[in-house]
């Protein structure tokens, strides 16, 4: 393929954005060579700046469940438009797209919009601290939240049991109420709860993990989690930015049948456009201004385009609850479809999956939180990307992604991926 044109828009970019980009997994850095500009894209494929024809599996990191420019996200946000575009007054819309949310997602009462997952992370963790009165909180390694100091920790050395920044700019004294995890151990979490009786206000987790290729969580992890958080009166986090309205109408929460005291949300619920949000039951919500003392606000939160994309989204869900059926078959198939070609061709490899999120790692050892992900052959893996983008195939740009299955890829679209993986497994 000709990437003329993307490499000469990137080089344009360089000039005048840090590393050509506003977000930096789009830059390539993990994978080498330059990022592919999209000119277009509708259903389940993008059109670059080439003119190459790509079948799409980020999918806006995946926001896009139902395909590019899907028609009825896209008229309401043109009639919306008409209207004007932001009043930083209250409307309608906002109210319809609350009610219908609230309907669809278990155990919340009141959800309030924001303008990223980022934004909902970290108001849902400053939300849980006012309501305990409590500082710290417990992440888990791998899982990414969001690029609020509070989440950019890693682990801290020897027997420290508190974090450290893992970029600069973020202080040591806000590391320091962030406490790491292992995904998957029950026995680690319990041990940094005994460590710090009394201080942790909540416990943030991705349901399924996604940033770390997908991880599902092990047998009875997450209702041990809810126990422990019961036990030490702990506000349990679920960040369903990814998993919110993709696993089911009711995300993680209803597919693992657990309920979360807060919870996150992102990608899908904006149907394309910015929007996050985080949800609770009253007695938690009620706490947040102007309400409560909880102080959160955003000029442009519950914005008209955002919330008629949202809406029109969370409809079509909501109106057709076998989408989640069929992007679960789709996702199986195209499962069992790899693993096939890639145990042909001998290839060494794990494949993760849950519902319409899947993940392929170049390892032969279960893939069950962040050391054993970043375990996973990344020569391999940036031969297998270069390889797939070649035939026409967008995966993510970096091992530690999962793929997004969006309802607009067809079975010939899924058999071409297949035939896709077996041409490049030949090459690796
Ligand atoms: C994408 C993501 C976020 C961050 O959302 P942004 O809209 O990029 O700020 C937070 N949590 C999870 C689980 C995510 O996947």
């Amino acid at each position: 393929m000709n990437y003329k044109r993307s490499s000469a828009l990137f080089a344009q970019a360089e000039t005048v954005i840090p590393g050509g980009v506003n977000s930096p997994v789009r830059a390539f850095k993990a994978v080498g060579g330059s990022p592919i500009f999209v000119k277009e894209a509708k259903g389940a494929y993008l059109y670059d700046e080439d003119g190459n024809r790509l079948i799409d599996y980020i999918n806006s990191w995946g926001p896009m469940i139902l395909g590019h420019a899907y028609e009825p996200v896209v008229n309401a946000v043109i009639d919306k438009a008409k209207k004007g575009t932001s009043f930083g007054m209250p409307t309608e819309i906002e109210t319809k797209i609350a009610q219908l949310a609230v309907s669809m997602v278990p155990n919340i009462d009141k959800i309030r919009f924001v303008n990223s997952g980022t934004e909902a992370c970290m108001s849902a963790v400053r939300l849980a601290r006012g309501y305990t009165g409590k500082d710290k909180i417990i992440k888990f390694a791998g899982c990414y939240h969001g690029h609020s100091d509070s989440f950019l920790i890693q682990a801290g050395s020897g027997a420290v049991t508190f974090g450290s920044p893992n970029s600069p700019g973020v202080t040591q004294g806000t590391a320091k109420d962030t406490l790491l995890a292992r995904y998957n151990d029950i026995e680690n979490v319990s041990e940094l709860i005994e460590a710090n009786k009394n201080e942790i206000a909540c416990i943030i987790i991705e349901p399924v993990a996604g940033n770390m290729g997908c991880i599902p969580p092990k047998g009875d992890f997450l209702v041990a989690l809810r126990n422990l958080c019961d036990a030490h009166n702990i506000l349990l986090i679920f960040d369903e930015v990814m998993t919110g309205f993709r696993l089911a109408k009711g995300g993680a929460q209803e597919l693992f049948n657990i309920n979360a005291d807060i919870v996150c949300f992102g990608k899908v619920i904006g149907g394309g456009l910015p929007v996050g949000a985080f949800a609770a039951r009253n007695e938690i919500m009620n706490h947040l201004a102007p309400l409560g003392p909880v102080y959160q606000a955003g000029t442009l939160s519950g914005n008209p385009l955002a919330m008629a994309a949202g809406l029109a989204m969370l409809n079509e869900l909501n109106n057709n609850a076998e989408i989640f059926n069929r992007l679960a078959e789709k996702t199986a198939y195209l499962h069992k479809g790899i693993a096939k070609v890639l145990n042909e061709n001998n290839i060494t490899h794990t494949i993760n999956r849950v519902g319409s999120m899947i993940s392929v790692h170049f390892d032969k050892a279960k893939v069950v939180d962040f050391e054993t992900a970043a375990k996973g052959n990344n020569d391999t893996f940036k031969t297998f990307f270069h390889g797939l983008l070649n035939e026409g195939v967008y995966i993510a740009p970096s091992a530690f992604e999962t793929w997004f299955i969006t309802d607009a890829l067809s079975y010939e679209d899924l058999d071409f991926t297949i035939a896709a993986v077996n041409t490049v497994a030949k090459t690796l």
